[in-house]
């Protein structure tokens, strides 16, 4: 497609940073490049008319994590690797917090639980274990973040389960309307977002970098991030991410609904949360970890029965679900968040990992540093 000099000298405009990705990865590092530098000329494209990864199809929740999860980690990245990361997530919440009026995002402080049944590694130590991460937690939180409250599972309508543990920094938010505050913010700072228009390939020579979309037309740059998540290695031909489909589950509204805030369960392979009088519930990728290792966001009638049967054996209300989707998240072998150089000035960052509402704003300013 030929390209007219008025869209050369603006849409198609040479850029000082080119972001592939509007999802909270690529959003979250323009903000915190041009928090550093407030002239630079920043473009965000997207393959897709909206943002079509993760970040607008997760369930909302402002999470660091839960307490079995977290024994996960420290399990296997260690004590500190694990820790690091808990407390960029909670350093992610303040920033949104900081950064958005509470009503503009949907933001609910409703704290977050957490249920188990006894057959659980951790249940016969339950105490000692909210103890020891609370005290681990306690000098960037400055507060008890968890504690025992499974004497609430019948009063949030919940059954079958053996224990509740609450964690009161937790809290949902509106993943739609944190995009999309935080895409009108960049817009009014300068940055260009081009939808419907992705990264094909790009070209290094010279310290500059060519960029073909897939519309055609080209856009030339200083640096390349790409913050495309699942998506990545179509781009690169190489294995950064694997990507894992997350399948969501949308009740009809309840009256009388007893279950509200976030929950997990199974170490975080099960959530679900209130949208007002409504139930969300999401996950079960453990129930097929193979078929789930896909970008198809049809989704799999094996997962959503999961979900199903979960919410008859669990809930003590009828559910009737009214809507359904799927979102795709991209896993490192680590749990790490990932920044790579790909080239001298083509970079590649996801905050993935099934945690990024909270752990992008922070994952940002790393990459911000690095790029600049
Ligand atoms: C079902 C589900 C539930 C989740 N629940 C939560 C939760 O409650 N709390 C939480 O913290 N996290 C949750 N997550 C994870 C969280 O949403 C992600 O960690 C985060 O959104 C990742 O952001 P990202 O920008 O790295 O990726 P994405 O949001 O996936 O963004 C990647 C973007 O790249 C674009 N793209 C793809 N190909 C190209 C191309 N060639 N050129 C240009 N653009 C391209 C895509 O359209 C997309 O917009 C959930 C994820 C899913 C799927």
């Amino acid at each position: 497609m030929q390209i007219s000099h008025w869209e050369q000298t603006t849409y198609y405009r040479e850029a000082d940073i080119v972001i592939a990705g509007a999802g909270l990865m690529g959003l979250w590092s323009a903000w915190e490049l041009l928090q550093k530098n407030p002239h630079l000329a920043i473009t965000i494209l997207d393959k897709y008319p909206t943002p079509l990864g993760a970040s607008t199809r997760n369930a909302g929740f402002a999470c660091f994590g839960s307490l079995t999860e977290l024994i996960s980690d420290e399990a296997t990245m260690g004590t500190d690797a694990m820790l690091a990361i808990v407390e960029m997530r909670y350093k992610g919440i303040e920033k949104i917090k900081q950064l958005f009026e509470e009503k503009e995002i949907d933001y609910d402080a409703c704290g977050g639980y957490e249920t188990l049944l006894s057959s659980h590694a951790a249940y016969s130590s339950l105490t000692e274990r909210i103890d020891y991460f609370n005290q681990l937690v306690f000098p960037f939180i400055k507060t008890n973040a968890f504690e025992l409250a499974s004497n609430r599972l019948s009063i949030l309508g919940l059954k079958n389960f053996d224990a509740l543990i609450f964690n009161r920094c937790e809290a949902g938010i509106h993943s739609g309307k944190l995009v999309n505050a935080l895409s009108q913010k960049l817009i009014a700072r300068g940055v260009k977002i081009l939808f419907g228009n992705g990264i094909e390939s790009y070209h290094s020579s010279n310290k500059q970098i060519e960029i073909l979309l897939t519309n055609k037309a080209t856009i030339k740059a200083g640096q390349l991030l790409l913050a495309t998540n699942a998506y990545t290695n179509a781009i690169t031909g190489k294995n950064w991410v694997t990507p894992g489909r997350g399948q969501i589950l949308l009740s009809s509204p309840i009256t009388g609904l007893k279950t509200i805030g976030t929950f997990h369960f199974d170490e975080g392979f099960y959530y679900w949360r209130n949208i007002g009088d409504r139930i969300l519930i999401g996950g079960a990728r453990n129930a097929n970890f193979e078929a789930e290792e896909t970008t198809d966001l049809n989704g799999s009638d094996t997962i959503r029965h999961v979900l199903s049967d979960f919410l008859q054996k669990h809930f003590n209300d009828p559910i009737t679900i009214a809507q359904s989707w799927s979102g795709i998240m991209g896993f490192t072998k680590d749990k790490k968040p990932l920044l790579v150089q790909l080239e001298d000035n083509v970079f590649a960052a996801t905050a993935c990992n099934g945690m990024g509402v909270a752990l992008s704003p922070v994952w940002a300013e790393t990459v911000a540093a690095t790029l600049l």
